[in-house]
């Protein structure tokens, strides 16, 4: 069994992915091996353990698997952020810029209760751009974001320099 410290030597690159010139960090392989796996969700669950959000909310669809394996390891609910069109009830949404053209990300109305203390999710951080999208969507349904928490962070994108967002960012790897 692989200590925890290791699992992120599972993550690979894969070239030229999802366009000629990009370098997709993967991370499946950690996923799929169980000592990685709960490695790495005991790490992301240990700032939190004494005091623990209400919610993790999870951004798809990464942030699904490890928001939800995270929010039960810490005992609170799960809320998804979602892509347009995907949740049933009332939504709020939220563009954001990416690097050609736009997104949105949508979370329904009434997911948490005014001032429910939330703990944002994804798998990755490039230019932050998702994750802040993210954090400012939550605020605006009524929850108080505690944090945004990736599994994996991309140094030289340096998206940290841009983190303006007052939910403090942390990292279980940098890479
Ligand atoms: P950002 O908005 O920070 O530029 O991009 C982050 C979003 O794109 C996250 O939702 C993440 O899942 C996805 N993403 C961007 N680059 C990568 C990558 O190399 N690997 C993975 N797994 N996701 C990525």
């Amino acid at each position: 069994i692989a200590p925890v410290s290791d699992w992120s030597r599972l993550v690979r690159d894969v070239p030229d992915f999802p366009k000629a010139g990009i370098v997709f960090k993967d991370i499946t392989p950690v996923l799929a091996d169980a000592a990685a796996f709960a490695g790495a969700m005991a790490q992301m669950a240990a700032p939190w353990r004494g005091a623990p959000p209400d919610a993790v909310a999870g951004i798809e669809s990464r942030g699904f698997i490890l928001g939800a394996a995270l929010a039960h390891a810490l005992g609170c609910g799960f809320v998804p952020v979602r892509k347009p069109g995907k949740l049933p009830a009332r939504t709020l949404a939220q563009d954001y810029a990416l690097e050609y053209g736009s997104d949105r990300l949508e979370v329904h109305v009434d997911a948490l209760p005014p001032g429910a203390r939330v703990l944002v999710v994804d798998d990755v951080l490039a230019t932050g751009g998702t994750l802040r999208a993210a954090t400012a969507l939550l605020r605006r349904q009524g929850a108080d974001v505690v944090g945004a928490d990736v599994l994996v962070e991309l140094a030289f994108l340096r998206g940290r320099e841009r983190w303006d967002d007052p939910a403090p960012l942390r990292a279980a790897k940098l890479l």
